[in-house]
């Protein structure tokens, strides 16, 4: 495959400013690759990116939900990945650098040396490390998943959003069949929460989300949430009670952004022995209500979330490629690459009758 010698991309030049740039391809060596960006997945971080927060270096190239097909690839890269030019990947969005502790303890996403595609500054060479581009380069490092190349791009790059309901709603709060799960929040990783949740044969699965969620909220009963709640106009806390019996549930998973109030909801929701996940992000705000008695009184397990593991990845491809579930039923738009900050813009309701639950963008051919 030749290539050309640049890559059309967007990068942020500044806070709320994404400017299209022609970006030089680089050669590689005998341990990377080029990949040439099918589609490149919108999370609510991009947004938070955008807006400059996130310790966003800048200029960057944003981006770190890829999927694409790799244009070429060292030698070496190609035996230790298993992969050839041709063939299409998912990408991992951490880079770990596998001899620090937390890396050979198998926390590789806790990397104390970690660098994050879409956070490494365009100074640094060779500049393309974000899916917001036709290409990208791969490090030596990265970790790299086959993904099914029959699928529409659009679909395949949901490994990203599924990966994290696997790992956040199942993984670490060890979902068992039968459990009874609740949701806060109703994004796409809401959504993730409750395919992953209904994999492994969770009980009941309850879901909030505020009034103007009704849409989501509704594709959250569409694939498998028993209960949803509109926390606006009912108790969410009591209803939980109710719907559990005064029992409370077995794990509650908070997967909202920026409100704090159901983080406090969330040790009132979950029964003694429980388990309550922490993966939405509040700009570091300070919770109010935060009763930790409630965390003593009932021995509960608190747990933090940050990314996806291989873990988590493997399985969200697997249900993709498997077909069984219509995940694409939570992809609402495509943006032109161009188009990026309309993209990012309409996932943050900043467009005015226009809302996106997993959008993506596309480069040009
Ligand atoms: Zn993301
Ligand atoms: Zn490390």
């Amino acid at each position: 495959m030749v290539l050309p010698k640049t890559s059309f991309a967007m990068v942020q030049t500044a806070p709320r400013v994404l400017e299209p740039m022609d970006l030089p391809i680089p050669d590689i060596d005998a341990d990377s690759a080029i990949l040439r960006l099918e589609a490149c997945g919108i999370c609510g971080s991009d947004h938070e990116q955008f807006q400059g927060l996130l310790r966003t270096p800048m200029p960057v190239v944003p981006g770190h939900e890829p999927l694409g097909v790799i244009a070429k690839i060292g030698d070496r890269a190609a035996a230790r990945w298993g992969v050839d030019v041709g063939d299409r990947v998912a990408v991992e969005t951490m880079i770990s650098c596998r001899h620090c502790g937390p890396c050979l303890g198998g926390s590789y996403h806790l990397c104390d040396h970690r660098r994050i595609y879409s956070y490494i500054p365009l100074t640094e060479a060779p500049g393309l490390w974000g899916g917001y581009a036709q290409y990208m380069y791969l490090h030596p490092n990265s970790v790299l998943h086959r993904v099914d190349a029959r699928l529409p791009a659009a679909i395949a790059v949901m490994y990203n959003p599924l990966g994290a309901g696997f790992r956040w709603a199942v993984e670490l709060p060890r979902t068992a069949p039968g459990d009874t799960v609740v949701i806060l929040g109703p994004g796409q990783r809401g959504l993730a929460s409750v395919i992953a949740c209904r994999e492994v044969g969770a009980g009941t699965i309850i879901v909030t989300g505020l009034a103007a969620d009704a849409r989501k909220l509704a594709l959250a009963r569409a694939f498998g949430a028993d209960h949803t709640i509109d926390v606006e106009n009912e108790d969410a806390v009591r209803r939980v009670k109710e719907l559990t019996g005064g029992r409370g549930a077995d794990v509650v998973v908070d997967v909202s952004a920026y409100a704090t109030a159901p983080v406090a909801d969330a040790l009132s929701m979950a029964r003694p022995g429980g388990t309550v996940v922490l993966a939405g992000v509040k700009g570091f705000k300070a919770v109010e209500r935060f009763v930790s008695d409630l965390v003593v009184m009932k021995e509960l397990t608190l747990r933090g979330a940050i990314g996806v593991t291989s873990s988590g990845y493997r399985a969200a491809i697997r249900l993709i490629e498997s077909g069984r579930v219509p995940v694409e039923r939570m992809h609402t738009h495509d943006f032109p690459l161009a188009e990026a900050e309309l993209a990012i813009r309409t996932l943050a309701r900043e467009i005015p009758g226009d809302e996106s639950i997993h959008s993506t963008l596309l480069p040009p051919a």
